[in-house]
């Protein structure tokens, strides 16, 4: 049985005044599926966030880290850091950060290595772009982003990584990948893990869909056999939309 995990990417939204708001619209919430609950604040609202929610079914999560355990990185955060105010998760490899911040499959193998020294969760985002898709490579691309970044690693790695496949043209665009899509490319990205780790690795690994996820479509994506949760974006912020998706398994 694999876990169910939802996890809100609250990306660069909230100060610290909508921080409490969305956390006190959060726990007015109840859940009634069996999915896993995350949060990403900003990094000035973790500690905050992670004490406000200590009695709570909700972990708070991070966006991003740096590789390096500490030193001359102006503007940055580290693993430790992270892991001293409590914090068990990390976001990695998202294609805001790929694009934005250039990002790549080399550098995301340093930081996934930092995060799991650390003894992090990382969840580890790719997802190929709409002219990759128009060319019919998207296969070709998600499988490189995952064994550039992460078939390096040994087995036993895996239990700690979580995989977020978000193809680019369906973030915050409207446009969903559709279920059959998402499915597709799920069990694809199984396939490639049995192929390097085995079926054991493969078939306990969660892989979430993130893009465009919103209380309309997400049962429907959901009920896919290889989907097992989501990253969600703008309809994380809404407390009533988010929790619309933590219970529509
Ligand atoms: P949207 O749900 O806003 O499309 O964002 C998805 C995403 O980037 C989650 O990491």
């Amino acid at each position: 049985m694999r876990k169910h995990i939802v996890a809100g990417n609250w990306k660069m939204n909230n100060d610290l005044a909508e921080t409490e708001t969305l956390l006190s619209d959060l726990k007015k919430q109840s859940k009634t599926s069996n999915a896993e609950v995350m949060i990403s604040p900003a990094f000035t609202n973790l500690w905050h966030a992670f004490q406000s929610t200590r009695e709570d079914d909700i972990e708070v999560i991070a966006q991003n880290m740096h590789f390096a355990e500490n030193g001359a990185y102006t503007g940055e955060v580290s693993a430790s850091m992270l892991k001293s105010i409590g914090v068990k998760t990390v976001i990695l490899g998202h294609s805001e950060r790929r694009a934005y911040y250039n990002e790549t499959d080399a550098s995301l193998a340093k930081k996934v290595d930092a995060a799991l020294a650390n003894e992090l969760r990382v969840i580890f985002c790719f997802g190929e772009e709409l002219k990759d898709r128009k060319a019919g490579d998207q296969e070709k691309i998600v499988a490189s982003q995952i064994k550039n970044a992460l078939f390096h690693l040994d087995a036993a790695a895996f239990k700690n990584i979580v995989l977020a496949y978000e193809p680019v043209w369906a973030i915050g665009t409207g446009e969903t990948a559709s279920p059959e899509q998402a499915q597709d490319m799920h069990a694809f990205i199984r396939k490639t893990l049995d192929g390097k780790y085995g079926v054991n690795v493969a078939n306990t690994m969660s892989i979430l869909y993130g893009g465009s996820v919103k209380p309309a479509n997400a049962r429907e994506i959901f009920s896919k056999p290889d989907v097992d949760g989501g990253l969600i974006g703008g309809a994380s912020l809404k407390a009533e939309d988010f929790y619309a998706i933590v219970n529509a398994f």
